[in-house]
């Protein structure tokens, strides 16, 4: 009699655990009905969003673009590197948006203002520095330094247009024309007998050791610039600008 209790108590324990397993089950499955739309939707926008991602991520890869100073940029450059005593007419200005590969090995979209002369080369040269994968740790437009280049070469800033006269004359210097570039400047400093700028460069005056991001007459960025027809700072025979790039207007 007791055997047949505990197999009748075993039984309901099976029935119940049973049932317990398959409300259990059940449970989930009830709200997966419920919520079939939302995943769905959830599973749609999911895959909408990744090819937002990816188009945004193509759009973003290849921008080598000039376009004449809007009001936009004009605004964010008159009386810094466009100082009121700008004489060179904005209509001979170009903005660029320069796509190039940073240190940290990523690709970035970066600005520039140049001389309307020499747009179309520098879109070439950054294209081809762009598909070495050549890095560049910054491009930003000097007027996020205030206009102060010392500032931007010790942030290794690479820019472009600048205007100002030669100290002490009525000469505008080739970075007030927008004809000069400079690149990777910290790593590349400008040296002259009383010194050299910027002040964070002392690691890189040296230019008989190896280091990365140094321009010498072997780098990538001097051959373009030489094949455009540029000349380099790193030639000149008193002071040497290594980071400096021009083309006489
Ligand atoms: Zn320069």
């Amino acid at each position: 009699m007791e055997k047949k209790i505990r197999l009748l108590a075993l039984c309901i324990s099976l029935l119940c655990f049973g049932v317990l397993i398959y409300s259990f089950y059940k449970e989930p499955a009830q709200t997966k009905e419920d919520g079939k739309e939302d995943t769905t939707e959830v599973v749609s926008e999911e895959s909408v969003s990744e090819d937002k991602e990816t188009t945004l991520r193509e759009d973003e890869e290849v921008i080598f673009s000039s376009e004449e100073i809007s009001d936009e940029v004009f605004e964010r450059i008159y009386g810094i590197s466009y100082g009121k005593d700008c004489t060179i007419p904005r209509e001979d200005l170009r903005y660029l948006q320069i796509t190039y590969v940073g240190f940290d090995e990523k690709d970035h979209v970066g600005e520039m203002i140049c001389n309307k002369v020499i747009a179309e080369d520098l879109l070439d040269i950054f294209e081809k520095l762009y598909e070495a994968r050549y890095e560049i740790e910054g491009m930003e437009l000097v007027d996020n330094y205030n206009g102060d280049d010392e500032a931007s070469m010790e942030a290794n800033n690479s820019s472009c247009f600048n205007f100002r006269f030669i100290a002490g004359t009525t000469k505008i210097s080739n970075h007030g024309k927008g004809m000069a570039v400079d690149i990777n400047p910290l790593y590349n400093p400008y040296i002259t007998s009383s010194g050299y700028t910027p002040v964070n460069a002392g690691e890189y005056v040296d230019r008989s050791r190896d280091f990365e991001h140094k321009i010498d007459e072997n780098d990538l960025c001097y051959q373009l610039f030489i094949e455009h027809g540029f000349t380099w700072g790193g030639s000149w025979n008193s002071s040497k600008d290594y980071q400096h790039f021009e083309k006489e207007a």
